[in-house]
């Protein structure tokens, strides 16, 4: 037997045999889009083994911020954590978009949508953590970690993962895995699903900083001709920047001392919440936007970041990543009560016909916001600043907009529908 560490502090032992360990799923990746599905698969009756490959703390550690949109919220509600995370993040109840400097601004509130908040802003240890506590409560759930899969093999009635923990490799058998290991998946690569798409002529620089007067739960997305640049409202009256320029100049600022990079914050953000003070460091992302060809093969689903990838603008990713896992909590509960094989492509293609074609409008979206603002072309200018004005003055375009955005406009899983 080879002792492994679970998620749980103090550790329980779990055992693993030597003979193998046969689950009816395998979630790869430990990230929030898979403890996501571990946990929307709580009542399911399916025996699950969820495998990430780094330490705990290392996994929470992650230094990341996001928008988190309505629809995740009510995920997070059906399957009931939201109270967990809810006290640990901040809310936004106004959204002001615009063209640079240009007077003219797309203002949304919560008027618009008759609710509270618009949305919410969590750092990244504000939704895994507690998501990791609700794992570990769910009975149906084994955790490994940290472990890795270093290869898997495809069978008509199994999938064989052969998973390194503790320094030995022992073999699981299941019905179906699901990837949610992330953009750089080798469970997608070794399965030979293809990819479409480009890294943007852009990087994205992060950062916290503290603003002198309060945020006021606003979130802002300006448009520059160099990259989108949003400032979002995080507790503790802290800002999350997520500023996107070509690469070279994305570079050039992130090599400047703290007293310039902040004068040229300044001067893209504005003076609204008076002076700005930056906290801990700034970190530098390549923005790509990826398809995969397929999210789902006989005993494999795709799920998340190991899916598609897309430009920060908007900050989607992780929102398509849970509205990806929600949509396929929902398929294989329903295939597992109608005593379907929830491994069988038949059964994971439609998760894939729900998913794909949403996902792909998304990144359609944000790859044309980026493509339309980015650049001084003249009469695109005069055709975005337009398309500003009439979207401020055209209640059904704004709201037609913001609910695109987030994600009240696709189809709505179960999950969302019972909060
Ligand atoms: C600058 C920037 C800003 C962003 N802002 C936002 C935002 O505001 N809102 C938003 O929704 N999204 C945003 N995103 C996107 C978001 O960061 C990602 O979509 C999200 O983190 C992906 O989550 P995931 O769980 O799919 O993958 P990951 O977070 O990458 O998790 C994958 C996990 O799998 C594990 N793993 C990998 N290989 C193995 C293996 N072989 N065995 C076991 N485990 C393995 C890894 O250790 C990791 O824990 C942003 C992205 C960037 C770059």
């Amino acid at each position: 037997m080879v002792q492994v560490q679970s998620y749980s502090e103090p550790s329980p032992t779990q055992t693993i045999p030597e003979q193998g360990y046969d689950c009816d799923l395998v979630i790869v990746g430990g990230g929030i889009a898979g403890l996501t599905l571990a946990s929307a698969l709580k009542d399911s009756g399916l025996r699950i083994l969820l495998i990430e490959a780094r330490e705990k703390s290392a996994a929470v550690a992650k230094g990341q911020a996001y928008a988190v949109h309505m629809l995740s919220a009510l995920i997070y509600q059906g399957i009931g954590v939201w109270d967990k995370i809810l006290p640990q993040i901040e809310t936004y109840r106004r959204v002001r978009l615009s063209d640079a400097d240009y007077p003219e601004v797309v203002e949304f509130n919560t008027s618009d949508l008759h609710t509270q908040d618009l949305g919410y802003v969590a750092e990244h240890q504000a939704l895994l953590y507690p998501l990791q506590e609700f794992v570990q409560g769910c009975d149906n759930v084994t955790v490994l970690c940290p472990a890795e899969v270093v290869s898997t093999e495809y069978f008509a009635d199994e999938v064989c993962v052969a998973v390194k923990l503790a320094g030995e490799i022992r073999t699981v058998r299941s019905k179906l895995m699901v990837a949610a290991d992330g953009a750089r998946s080798r469970i997608r690569e070794a399965a030979g699903i293809k990819t479409r798409g480009w890294k943007y002529w852009q990087s994205c620089i992060v950062a916290f900083v503290k603003p002198e007067k309060s945020h006021n739960h606003t979130a802002y997305e300006k448009f520059w001709s160099s990259g989108p640049f949003a400032i979002l409202p995080l507790p503790g009256n802290r800002c999350r920047i997520v500023w996107t320029a070509p690469h070279e100049e994305a570079q050039a600022l992130c090599a400047l001392n703290d007293e310039q990079f902040l004068a040229e914050l300044t001067r893209r953000y504005g003076k609204e919440m008076g002076k700005l003070e930056l906290l801990g460091d700034r970190f530098i992302f390549q923005v790509r936007l990826m398809q995969s060809d397929r999210y789902a093969l006989h005993r494999l689903a795709l799920v998340g970041d190991a899916a598609h990838n897309c430009h920060p603008v908007g900050g989607q990713g992780l929102n398509l990543g849970i509205r990806d896992v929600a949509a396929l909590a929902q398929v294989i509960k329903a295939a597992h009560q109608a005593r379907e094989d929830i491994g069988n492509l038949q059964v994971l293609k439609r998760y894939e016909r729900w998913r794909k074609q949403e996902n792909l409008a998304i990144l359609g979206f944000t790859d044309l916001l980026d493509r339309m603002f980015s650049n001084n072309f003249l009469p695109l200018v005069m055709l975005r600043r337009l398309g500003l004005w009439i979207m401020q003055r055209v209640p059904l375009l704004k709201i037609f907009t913001l609910k695109l955005m987030i994600g009240l406009k696709g189809r709505t899983p179960k999950l969302a529908q019972n909060s």
